[in-house]
């Protein structure tokens, strides 16, 4: 074995075998319908699904409105008001609203100056969405592993790592194995947990890379008193129908760096030289702007924020009284000196469980209850399976003892 790949092997420590876990067959259906009770005590029936959104304000009315104002596309005053209400509510100086978090993404890096042909490092537990637009930006993404504690992106394991895998040269940080420089980094807090921030921010700066915060999960989720999304230099939140809130399809990006929404403005609305009537654009922008229709329902959907995060936190606590005596289980909490909005409920397997992840996950559906693995890990999804990757065992163990239960609002005043 060469130097590089003794410190490789020396970084998979505890490798956790795929299906270590031998099912004894007699404990078996007794415990996996105690698991099941348990999420029925809270989920009832079924009929509320993973997450579903709640229109219970004046959503119908700002519609109406804006229907009746003839303004539905993307020139509009829902758009300044929503993103308004966002700066607000977050605390950002600037926002920017977007068609999708996706999008968001995507503008967020070209923003940020990553190049195509870059690699940019991503948690190997994440929804695609993160990857790809990585991918969208012409660049590649990296997997780095999660961390046991916060879920998110590990910043220990990326400084051993790129430690050993990349060198400092001309001022980029480049990857031995692949030549390609390494610009950029994108945690993600996790179904709304926060992420280590500021161990992240440290090795983004020892290593020299810039930082965008997926933050697409946990609108409501603070570090400290700072709203997740402004730890970094910028940060991106989704407004697809299962999140906190929605506005149908929808994104935004949030700074406290004027110049830099100014350009994602600028970017997300064609490039568009500002002038009365001639169409002159400066680069090639994209058409990633909020329609106004999407953000008549995002303004409504803010007056109902603050009683959603505390509904969220009412159904994490129900599902905690639900499995109290249940020892092989333990339902995923809040991390110290974090606020977390709890948007997606999940329960965590013993390593030790007789009981394995497929075995909750089929129960419930075929009793018609809505439960999901966590997103299979990035490294191994087919579309992103030949991109560069660190080890990712943490990771891995994750995927196979995570059961995210039925978390729709609704739940919390059942
Ligand atoms: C939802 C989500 C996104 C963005 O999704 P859109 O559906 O494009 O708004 C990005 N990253 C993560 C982690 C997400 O959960």
């Amino acid at each position: 074995m060469n130097g590089f790949a003794t410190t490789l092997a020396a970084l998979a420590i505890n490798p956790i075998p795929m299906w270590s876990k031998q099912m004894d067959p007699r404990a078996d259906a007794q415990d996996i319908e105690s698991i099941l009770s348990a999420i029925r005590s809270v989920s009832g029936d079924g009929t509320a699904g993973l997450h579903e959104p709640v229109f219970a304000g004046n959503e119908r009315a700002y519609l109406v409105d804006c229907l009746d104002s003839g303004f539905v596309s993307s020139v509009g005053e829902y758009v300044t008001q929503f993103e308004s209400e966002l700066a607000k509510f977050t605390g950002a100086s600037h926002v920017v609203a977007v068609t999708n978090g996706t999008n968001a993404l995507h503008l967020s890096l070209v923003a940020l100056g990553v190049k195509p042909g870059q690699e940019v490092l991503v948690p190997a537990i994440s929804f695609v969405a993160t990857a790809n637009a990585v991918a969208h930006a012409g660049a590649v993404p990296h997997f780095v592993d999660v961390s046991t504690e916060t879920w998110g992106l590990d910043p220990q394991a990326v400084r051993t790592y790129l430690s050993a895998i990349a060198v400092q040269r001309d001022g980029n940080l480049v990857n031995r194995e692949t030549g390609r420089t390494i610009s950029a980094i994108v945690p993600m807090h996790t179904l709304g947990h926060p992420v280590d921030m500021t161990g992240v921010i440290e090795v983004a700066q020892d290593f020299g890379l810039k930082v965008l915060e997926d933050a697409a999960e946990s609108l409501g989720s603070y570090i400290g008193d700072i709203h997740t999304g402004l730890v970094g230099r910028l940060g991106v939140l989704s407004f697809n129908g299962n999140k906190t809130i929605t506005t149908g399809g929808g994104g935004a990006i949030l700074t406290h760096d004027a110049e830099l929404a100014h350009r994602i403005k600028h970017l997300s609305t064609t490039a568009k030289s500002p002038h009365r009537f001639e169409f002159d654009h400066d680069e090639i922008g994209y058409n990633y702007r909020m329609p106004n229709i999407n953000a008549a329902l995002g303004v409504a959907q803010m007056e109902q924020l603050p009683g959603i995060l505390a509904n969220q936190r009412k159904l994490y606590r129900k599902y905690v009284q639900a499995f109290r005596t249940d020892h092989r289980v333990s339902m995923r909490g809040e991390q110290a000196g974090t606020l977390s909005n709890f948007w997606l409920q999940a329960l965590l397997l013993d390593s030790q469980s007789q009981v394995s992840r497929n075995d909750v996950i089929e129960g419930a559906l075929a009793q018609n209850i809505t439960v999901r693995p966590l997103w299979k890990p990035l490294n191994t999804v087919a579309a992103h399976y030949s991109s560069p990757s660190a080890p990712t065992p943490v990771a891995q163990d994750l995927y196979e003892r995570v059961v995210c239960l039925p978390s729709s609002v609704s739940l919390a005043s059942k």
